[in-house]
């Protein structure tokens, strides 16, 4: 049988996109529309082509023919952010994702030379820097340096870097104030006290760049939690950047650069302690399908989130208070992608002194969403507004989000809206109770 995944186009799915997708899909949805109020972006438009239940709708009548992708329908489908709250909503176990990401990819591989319809900024900082170390660290050093002297600052708060346009202004503005990140983390950390696994860690691209100082907390939390740590060299990127972008080729190069670095036979876990980079990775299973498939398959069922691992691991409970009302933000590739939504709360819980209270619209994504702030910025703008309305209403001075993507949204959405609040990963915060130290 010929292979009609997207990253393998067919005449098929060169003529329909839905060609893509396992029909058996879209019969699951029976249409009753219970997932519709959980969707962030009917919740703002109010418009059913808005929603998952229209979109669905949508995708099957083109993929059966009896529709054209015609821009306005595509519009509806672009403005998705494949946040996935419709999964979770869902009583019939649609698989939302498993529609409208073979459908997007296939949609940029249809027509010949999709490449060449890419923007230049998809193109050069999506494809080429942001999933590169290296590169990204480079390409934000000056960046860096205008921070660190203060420049951006004044900018930031006179307003002026929304002057700067396009998608390079709405980068720029993302990125937070620099903390001391440390160095690079060494191959191997031993577990403190009794030996309880031995796990390896995934740093990735934008998270390593931007959060190292969280992978060194996650190794710290680890090493207090029993665990001998490595940290595998030759890792890249997870691959979500490209498959974001409609490369599926791409992301699958990335999947096989991973594959080759780390050794499933040494290690109990492949530890991540950013949602998104933990989603992509725990369904390098589902994308393709080629003689790779059994490794994939294997590679992605190592894989845990941190809060997954030391929950079942059961955590040893910190001891150093920490006197803060904090309120925890389920990043979408976390609670909806993962399931992944009891853990962190109870990790947190065991913070002596933290109140941690109740986020209203707590699973609703920020508009964070990959790269979907930087494409679709008036609707991201809307949902980080949404956000901080709701972490007023919580009266939270300390928001605790484990993915990168929701940590530069709300960040940036509470540097402008509601100066005062912290913003932090979990983990960090775990970390700074083991070692009896306070948030700065
Ligand atoms: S996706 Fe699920 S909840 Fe939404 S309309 Fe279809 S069956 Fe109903
Ligand atoms: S993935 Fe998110 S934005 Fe897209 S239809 Fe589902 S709930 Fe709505």
């Amino acid at each position: 049988m010929p292979d009609s995944r997207p990253d393998q186009p067919n005449e098929s799915t060169e003529r329909n996109p839905g060609a893509a997708i396992d029909a058996a899909l879209f019969q699951q949805c029976v249409h009753c529309g219970l997932c519709t109020s959980a969707c962030p972006t009917y919740t703002e438009l109010g418009d059913e082509n808005d929603g998952p239940r229209g979109r669905i709708y949508l995708m099957q009548l083109v993929s059966e023919g009896r529709l054209e992708l015609t821009p306005t329908v595509r519009r509806h489908i672009d403005l998705c952010l494949d946040c996935r709250s419709c999964e979770t909503a869902c009583p019939s176990g649609v698989k939302y994702g498993r529609l409208v990401e073979p459908f997007r990819l296939a949609v940029e591989q249809s027509d010949d030379g999709w490449l060449k319809r890419l923007d230049w900024f998809r193109q050069v900082f999506l494809l080429r820097v942001f999933p590169y170390r290296k590169r990204l660290r480079t390409a934000l050093a000056p960046v860096r340096f205008a921070q660190r002297m203060g420049i951006f600052g004044t900018a930031e708060r006179l307003g002026l870097l929304r002057l700067i346009p396009g998608r390079i202004g709405q980068m720029i503005g993302l990125l937070p104030p620099p903390v001391k990140s440390g160095p690079r983390l060494p191959e191997f950390l031993p577990a403190v006290g009794r030996r309880r696994a031995r796990v390896a860690m995934f740093l990735g691209c934008v998270a390593d760049v931007l959060f190292r100082h969280t992978h060194w907390a996650t190794a710290r939390v680890l090493q207090q939690n029993g665990c001998d740590v490595v940290v595998p060299g030759g890792q890249g990127c997870c691959g979500a950047i490209h498959f974001h972008c409609g490369d599926g080729d791409g992301a699958r190069r990335m999947a096989d650069v991973n594959l080759a670095a780390f050794d499933l036979d040494d290690v109990d876990a492949i530890v991540v302690n950013h949602a998104g980079c933990g989603a992509m990775m725990k369904e390098y299973g589902l994308h393709w399908n080629d003689a790779q498939q059994a490794a994939r398959e294997r590679f992605a069922a190592k894989v845990k989130d941190i809060h997954q691992l030391l929950d079942e691991l059961g955590p040893v409970p910190p001891s150093g208070r920490i006197e803060a009302v904090a309120a925890y933000h389920d990043a979408c590739h976390l609670t909806h992608a993962q399931k992944v939504r009891e853990a962190p709360r109870r990790l947190l819980s065991m913070i002596p002194g933290l109140e941690l209270r109740d986020l209203p619209e707590s699973e609703i994504c920020c508009g964070s969403a990959g790269t979907y702030n930087l494409d679709q910025p008036a609707m991201a703008d809307r949902l980080a507004r949404r956000k901080v309305e709701n972490i007023r209403r919580s009266g939270a001075q300390m928001v605790l989000a484990a993915n990168a993507g929701c940590l530069l949204q709300i960040g940036r959405a509470v540097r402008r809206h509601l100066p005062g609040v912290t913003v932090m990963h979990p983990i960090d915060l775990l970390d700074l109770s083991y070692r009896n130290e306070q948030p700065g």
